[in-house]
């Protein structure tokens, strides 16, 4: 653990980033006179950052119907041709990969890596997504009537609204945004109101990217606020589909407005991951996944390792060694070398974090260490904490939820079945692992595990922008990124062609 920074220390890092971005410092003087504003603030020191000019429902409505415009001018634009947009996106996102990142770090706490990631993340989607603007391919099947011609086409949907978290600040964005463009929509968004500047500094390289290539203005917007301005977006008819990340209290609540005017939804909510280590696990290589999939990010990822399932054989062992490691996990403001904890988002995941704790105590647990705040003296607006390790005797109610916090609770099993029905006995899921050396084993995993993601032999954090992200149950179904997700930003649309002279009906019905 070391002093964190100072307030300047800061400001300079975030003005270095905004500026190369493109964005200016002064959007964070917001004065009395703006219609409505939005505090900004570090995780890190918990200091102010300044005040943002914030959208009213208005001035929503106004850049939801401008996208609308651009819409009916972009989905004529031919595929191929749209992905020069997300190419060119990359190309700059690549260049201002550090600076984007700076902005991540100084927002949402993460260390320089895992927001350089994160970016990486954003430049591997919109290399993905060009490639998918030459593949947006339909079928053809045979007609059961001479003559005709059968197919199957996608279309551009509209305008696609998405709603994203505080802890992916901008992949998710990416995620949504490079294959909802060449699939031919416009895209409005509204970022967490914990994380509006990297917003801002993503969405001006995509704009400096528009302008380039000519696309046309108000297809990308961004609407600065919190749950109202996410609302208003929510309820507006001009957005045909909205991909809203979050908490799973969000999607319950964003979920059946979308459905009551028959919109799409793609939901990417809470997890609450489980992993299982057998007793043929590779123990070494097992620690560093459970302690990387736990404690990283301050335990603030929806992939987040919050639950580990440990054969009774090893149990006591393999804990022990997670103690010992999580002892040597530094603390501290991520823009210190070495740090690989850093800060939580901000008081409300503090005393979530404490309450759950209180909770698991009451429910029979034992916290074998962590838990405590550290650095409060140096700022006692800033919330550092040490992960938690919690042994359990069953898996009780408080491991039922998500504590969006680095705690790792800890269950013994005796036999592969019940650890897969305590895997599941959860009302999430979004990622899962095992650890085991036993093919059986594995394959039971994989066919079993009822998460939308399931790994072997790596922890549930890390995926990949190549394969679908996304979970089931309270995790909502939907999936982004991946070979198929494209199909989620477009509609579908089955012709018949008859090129016969005839007119014969399908299934040889006659009529006149
Ligand atoms: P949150 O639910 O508090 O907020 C997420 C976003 O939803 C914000 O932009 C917020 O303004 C908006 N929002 C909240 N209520 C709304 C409403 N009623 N109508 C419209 N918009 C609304 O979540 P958070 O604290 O920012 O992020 C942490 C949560 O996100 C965790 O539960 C985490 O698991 C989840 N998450 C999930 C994924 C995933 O892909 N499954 C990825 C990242 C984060």
């Amino acid at each position: 653990m070391t002093a964190l920074p100072t307030d300047q220390a800061i400001t300079d890092l975030l003005t270095s980033g905004l500026k190369a971005c493109g964005v200016e410092a002064s959007v964070l003087n917001a004065g009395p006179g703006a219609p409505a504003s939005l505090p900004a603030r570090s995780p890190i020191t918990g200091q102010s950052l300044g005040t943002l000019a914030a959208d009213t429902k208005e001035s929503a409505a106004e850049k939801i119907a401008a996208a609308a415009e651009a819409f009916a001018d972009w989905r004529d634009v031919p595929a191929p041709a749209r992905g020069q947009l997300v190419q060119r996106w990359g190309q700059l996102l690549g260049e201002h990969k550090e600076d984007l990142a700076k902005i991540i770090t100084v927002e949402a706490g993460k260390t320089p890596s895992e927001a350089a990631g994160e970016v990486q993340e954003m430049i591997d989607v919109c290399e993905f997504a060009l490639g998918q603007s030459r593949q947006l391919w339909g079928k053809t099947m045979p007609s059961e009537r001479p003559g005709h011609k059968l197919m199957e086409t996608w279309h551009p949907l509209g305008v696609v609204g998405v709603i994203s978290a505080f802890n992916f600040p901008v992949a998710v964005y990416s995620w949504n945004t490079a294959l909802a463009l060449v699939a031919g929509d416009a895209v409005v968004w509204k970022p967490s109101e914990n994380a509006v500047l990297a917003a801002l500094g993503a969405q001006s390289l995509l704009a400096q990217a528009a302008a380039e290539v000519g696309a046309p203005e108000g297809l990308v917007p961004v609407l600065v606020g919190g749950r109202d301005i996410g609302d208003a977006m929510v309820r507006d008819e001009r957005v045909a589909l909205v991909s809203a990340t979050g908490s799973v209290r969000m999607g319950r609540e964003v979920g059946p407005v979308v459905a009551e005017r028959f919109g799409r939804v793609l939901l990417e909510l809470g997890g609450n991951n489980g992993a299982i280590v057998a007793p043929s696990a590779d123990i070494d290589l097992a620690l560093r996944g459970v302690v990387f999939a736990a404690a990283g990010t301050a335990g603030q990822r929806c992939t987040t390792l919050r639950r580990l399932i440990v054969h009774e054989s090893i149990a006591d062992d393999f804990v022990d060694k997670i103690v010992a490691a999580y002892k040597t996990l530094s603390i501290g403001s991520p823009t210190e070398d070495g740090v690989l904890v850093g800060p939580l988002i901000n008081e409300g995941s503090y005393d979530a974090m404490q309450a759950a704790l209180k909770q698991a105590e009451s429910e029979g647990g034992t916290v074998l260490c962590g838990g405590g705040r550290v650095l409060d003296d140096d700022r006692p607006e800033a919330h550092y904490v040490e992960p938690a390790v919690v042994r359990m005797p069953a898996q009780t109610a408080v491991m039922e939820s998500e504590t969006f916090a680095p705690i790792l609770y800890v269950v013994t099993y005796s036999d592969l079945d019940e650890a897969l029905e305590i895997h599941n006995g959860v009302p999430q899921g979004l990622s899962s692992a095992i650890f085991t050396s036993e093919l059986a084993e594995s394959e039971k995993f994989l066919s079993r595990s009822d998460c939308g993601i399931a790994n072997v032999n790596i922890g549930t954090s890390g995926a990949e922008i190549g394969g679908a992200f996304g979970g089931e149950k309270e995790t909502g179904g939907g999936r982004e990124s991946g070979t198929d997700s494209w199909k989620a930003y477009m509609r579908q649309a089955t012709n018949t062609v008859n090129y016969s002279g005839e007119l014969p009906l399908a299934q040889g019905v006659e009529f006149l």
